[in-house]
């Protein structure tokens, strides 16, 4: 069967990645996490003192080390792990810090350029699903399906706190609805490669949907791309 590529974007807490890990891993195809990869530079900004007081990013110092970040991802127990520099960072980079700092960090052109590159290459063989923003439009203007993830503010910020609290994270929801909000804001008014739905991409919302609905409604356009 041919192999293809498989762009799904959307906002953030969409259950885009959910949906997407589940159909890679139904379909034996590698599943890509690009958000993941935004979260560890910002985590590696953070540690590296290049988020100011004010709130804002170094942006000279944090491009200087851009060559010596690297991200990567390996699977653990059959769960796919994040990797800064070899060291796991999983649990760390979907903390509410991380969260609140690395929409700002993605808008910094050179970061997106310098993960760009590493999205093609992992890539670069198809037979991949990759999630997160700009997949459909600038990481692979190509892919064969491409899928607009979109729900509610509310019900995305409902499923983080229930997603959260079930890896032991207490947080309020009026805290993880307004870091939606606004990560939401950032992402769809930043200069370089804004969240945008490509022209030719198909249009879910889940607002009302079950997770084994979703990933029903998935697999049946996969099988319809492929067949
Ligand atoms: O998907 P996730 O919510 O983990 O992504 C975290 C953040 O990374 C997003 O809010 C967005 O700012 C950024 N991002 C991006 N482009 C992508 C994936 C994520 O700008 N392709």
């Amino acid at each position: 069967m041919k192999k293809i590529t498989i762009a799904i974007d959307g906002y953030s807490s969409s259950g885009k990645s959910s949906m997407a890990k589940a159909l890679a891993h139904s379909i034996g195809y590698r599943y890509i996490d690009s958000g993941a990869m935004y979260r560890a530079v910002t985590l590696y900004a953070m540690r590296n003192g290049m988020i100011l007081p004010d709130g804002s990013v170094d942006v000279n110092a944090l491009i200087n080390d851009l060559p010596e970040i690297n991200v990567d991802f390996k699977i653990e127990d059959g769960r796919q792990i994040t990797l800064l520099n070899g060291e796991n960072v999983e649990m760390e980079i979907r903390q509410l810090p991380v969260s609140n700092n690395v929409s700002l960090v993605a808008a910094i052109p050179a970061v997106r350029h310098y993960l760009v590159e590493r999205q093609q290459a992992f890539g670069r063989d198809k037979g991949i699903v990759m999630d997160g923003r700009d997949i459909g439009t600038t990481v692979f203007p190509d892919a064969e399906l491409k899928i607009f993830v979109n729900a509610s503010a509310e019900t995305r910020a409902l499923r983080r706190v229930k997603e959260l609290s079930e890896k032991g994270q207490q947080v309020s929801y009026e805290e993880v609805l307004a870091n939606v909000v606004k990560r939401d804001h950032i992402d769809e008014t930043r200069e370089e490669s804004p969240l945008r739905r490509a022209n030719d991409a198909i249009d879910l919302d889940n607002s009302s949907m079950t997770v084994d609905q979703q990933n029903e409604w998935l697999m049946n356009l996969y099988n319809s791309r492929v067949n």
